[in-house]
């Protein structure tokens, strides 16, 4: 199940729960084919004999009763049997799986791309083998909280693995240079979000190499809203864990949004212009990254991949206190 709120905070898996995740996603898609993106759910249903409904907020007509012992949030379970839509309506329900009947229901209202996400994530629960028994109805399993958090990271977990397709979306990244342009294709040749292709692409692409990117309103001063303010500039800053690393202490997101209106026009759509930024590592050392940023209407989507570090002299103080130092 989806909570509409932010309280289910992400938690790390362990590693014997994805290794076992990505063979049943593994074995899902091997069995449809191993298909092209971007991966029709409705397929992956057909597969699975799952049925999906949905559902607007306040019409609970066609819901179904539930048991209780449902647990859907951090301080939210029922206490006791309830209709499903009126748990929808207290819970704030985005979504829910139903085991029993093997019927996924989706609020009407969730946005498309949004969507696909919630949809796969349901899927996710349902063949995960150990999520069913766990998930609704059985009073003698009382779920904890960081149990129910732990589903909930499995079942995200799954939802990526099932839509960029095991590991193909990694491979595809990895082959060619990493850029915005190659990260914006992919997301549209994957048929699934912005923000969940950028993460994945900035975290995969090159293992080894700082990336980072943001998703933001336009960078343009004559573009922004009057809430826009540089402190809390972007929706999103994804770092690469070598970016995270080498470049992270030095280089907060507010930071990193100045770099990129420094170099952005102020067109309603397409590219905004790229430029070679500077920043400055955790040694206090100078390197170069390619910054690009490309805006489609709705937010700007900004990468900066690690080209090289400079050569010369560095003019900045470091843990060690040098004030200058030779780089690169
Ligand atoms: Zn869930």
């Amino acid at each position: 199940m989806v909570v509409r709120s932010r309280d289910v905070k992400p938690i790390p898996l362990r590693f014997k729960s994805a290794a076992d995740i990505d063979e049943v996603v593994s074995r899902v898609l091997r069995e449809l084919g191993n298909p092209e993106p971007p991966l029709k759910l409705a397929d992956v249903r057909k597969h699975l004999r799952l049925a999906v409904g949905s559902y607007k907020i306040g019409d609970d007509s066609g819901l179904r009763l539930v048991a209780d012992g449902m647990l859907v949030g951090d301080k939210q379970m029922l206490s006791q049997p309830t209709l499903l839509g009126e748990a929808i309506r207290q819970l704030d329900l985005r979504a829910v799986y139903l085991p029993d009947s093997r019927q996924i229901f989706l609020d009407e209202d969730l946005p498309r791309p949004k969507k696909r996400w919630t949809e796969a994530h349901e899927i996710g629960h349902s063949i995960i083998p150990w999520h069913p028994g766990m998930m609704l109805g059985d009073t003698s399993i009382t779920l904890s909280l960081d149990c129910h958090r732990v589903m909930e990271a499995e079942a995200n977990y799954a939802a990526g693995r099932l839509l960029f397709l095991g590991d193909r979306f990694a491979e595809e990244a990895r082959a060619s240079p990493p850029s915005l342009t190659s990260a914006i294709a992919l997301a549209e040749r994957y048929g699934n979000t912005m923000t969940s292709s950028l993460w994945r692409y900035v975290e995969q692409a090159a293992v080894d190499r700082p990336i980072v990117a943001l998703i933001s309103d336009h960078p343009h001063p004559s573009r922004r809203g009057p809430d826009s303010g540089v402190k809390s500039p972007s929706r999103y800053c994804i770092e690469s864990s070598a970016f995270v690393q080498q470049f992270g202490a030095r280089n907060n997101e507010a930071l990193l949004f100045e770099k990129v209106i420094s170099y952005c026009n102020a067109r309603r759509g397409g590219s905004l212009g790229g430029a070679r930024i500077v920043l400055v590592d955790v040694d206090g050392l100078s390197h170069e990254f390619q910054f690009e940023t490309f805006f489609n209407g709705h937010q700007a989507l900004t990468m900066g991949v690690w080209s090289r570090a400079r050569r010369g002299w560095s003019a900045v103080g470091s843990r060690d206190n040098r004030s200058l130092l030779r780089a690169g």
